[in-house]
Formats: structure tokens, sequence, C-alpha cells
């Protein structure tokens, strides 16, 4: 037995993804940091803590309970930032509101208000993404395009102003890299759009665009050289679930 020390796979893989998304945007040219967000659903806490150790400091969780679980069971030392990327019921809205960065998946107009009040409660700003159905009906989650103008406006006139909105998340259809690349482009054309003709009459401390959230395992890659500022990568990190 020889006990020469064994990296550790994670560390291994959050490198490799780190020098593929350092790739990518050399490939990209100037342009807005990408932030990588690691998302560990489904994965035990010891496999946050080694990719933490190996320089990870962003999380992407997917469910209300899990999330609030990790928090409490995460070493109070260690500086992390969760996000939260999964479908929100109103009644958890308590674990997620001032507990996460960033909401990402806020796609109607009932939860803006929601998120203010307990945000005003909780003596914080809540930052949150709209996630977007970019591809139209066939996508169960997200608010349709047409609705956003009437979005940002309610969330740039909340009653409390403890909530802001720094951009827009996808999931995009199924399909592989390349095919996803035009969902990719439409959301940052959508977001260019909203931007300029929108955003000028919004107070900018409630309402800016900057951030797009999008790519995953199969597609960061596409993502980044089409103008994603967070990605959201599981697998690659992780390992599968
Ligand atoms: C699970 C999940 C991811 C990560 O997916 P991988 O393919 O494992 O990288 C990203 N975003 C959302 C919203 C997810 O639910």
């Amino acid at each position: 037995m020889t006990d020469t020390p064994t990296s550790d796979p994670i560390a291994e893989r959050l490198h490799a993804v780190e020098a593929r998304v350092a790739a990518a945007i050399e490939r990209r040219g100037p342009g807005p940091d990408v932030r990588l967000i690691g998302v560990s659903k489904r994965q035990p806490l010891a496999k946050l803590i080694a990719a933490h150790t190996a320089g990870l400091r962003d999380f992407g969780e997917n469910y209300a309970q899990e999330l609030r679980d990790k928090q409490h069971d995460w070493p109070g030392l260690l500086p992390a930032s969760w996000h939260y990327i999964g479908a929100i019921q109103s009644n958890k809205l308590k674990y997620l509101v001032a507990k996460t960065a960033m909401i990402h998946t806020v796609d109607r107009r009932e939860l803006i208000s929601a998120i203010d009040r307990r945000a005003h409660e909780a003596g914080c700003v809540q930052d949150i993404l709209f996630e977007v159905a970019i591809a139209g009906e066939a996508q169960k989650a997200g608010a349709p395009i047409d609705a956003l103008p009437e979005l940002l406006e309610a969330c740039a006139w909340t009653e409390h102003g403890a909530v802001r909105c720094r951009g827009l998340m996808i999931i995009p259809p199924a399909g592989d890299a390349e095919q996803t690349r035009q969902w990719f482009r439409a959301l940052r054309e959508l977001r260019d759009r909203l931007r300029d003709e929108l955003c000028p009459r919004l107070p900018r401390e409630r309402v800016s665009l900057g951030e797009l959230s999008m790519g995953m395992s199969a597609d960061f890659e596409v993502a980044i050289e089409e103008g994603a500022t967070m990605i959201r990568v599981g697998t690659a990190i992780f390992g599968s679930r």
C-alpha cells in the first residue's frame, strides 16, 4: 500500500470546469464577469464542503427545505453565497427570503409583493431574477415574455422597496448545445430591448438587468459566448445525482 495522496474528484472536476469557463470567456471577448454557481441539489453536504475547499463559493439549490437544512448544517465560518433556482411555492418563501443572495426563479406577480413584505420584515433587500418562458407555451415554468414589462414595473414600485430585480434567467427547452444557443441569444436580446425601452423610466436601484442566469453542465460554454453572467453547473462539478 502506498499513501500517495489521491486528489479529490470534486476538486478536479471543479478546476476542469473553471478552465472551460476561462476558455469560453476568452472566445467571447471583452464582456461581463461570469459567476460559477455549483448546483448542489440532492448532493450530500460533504460534497459541497469539498467543492468549497477547492474554491467554489456559490451554491444553487432547488428545494426550499433542502436549502434550509444545508444552511443549518453548514460550518458557520465558511463564506458562501446561496442561490435558489427551483420552483417557488409561496408557503416556502420563508426559507428563501433573506436567506439567499439571489432568487433566480420569480415568475409571477404575487411573489413580488410577498418577497417585498418578508424582506422588509427581515430588514434587507432581496435580489431576484425573473425566469422567462423564452420558448413560449411549451414551457411550464417562467413568465411569458409579454408579462415582463408588468413584472418589472411591479418590482420597481413595491410597497416597501425591499426587492430588487437584477436580471433574467432561463431554463431552455432540451436540445443540444448549439440548438440551445438560439434561446440564450433570445434572452440576451430580450434583456437588451427591455433595458433600452423600459428601464430608463424605472428607478435603477429597484430594477437593473445586468445579470443573465443561463447555461448548465451541457451548455454553459455556449451560454457564456452568448452573454451569461451566471452559469448553473451541477453534474459537471458534483457528479451524477
Ligand atoms: C439541476 C439544475 C441545474 C444544473 O443542471 P446540471 O445539468 O446538473 O448542470 C441548473 N439549473 C437548474 C434550474 C437546475 O434545476
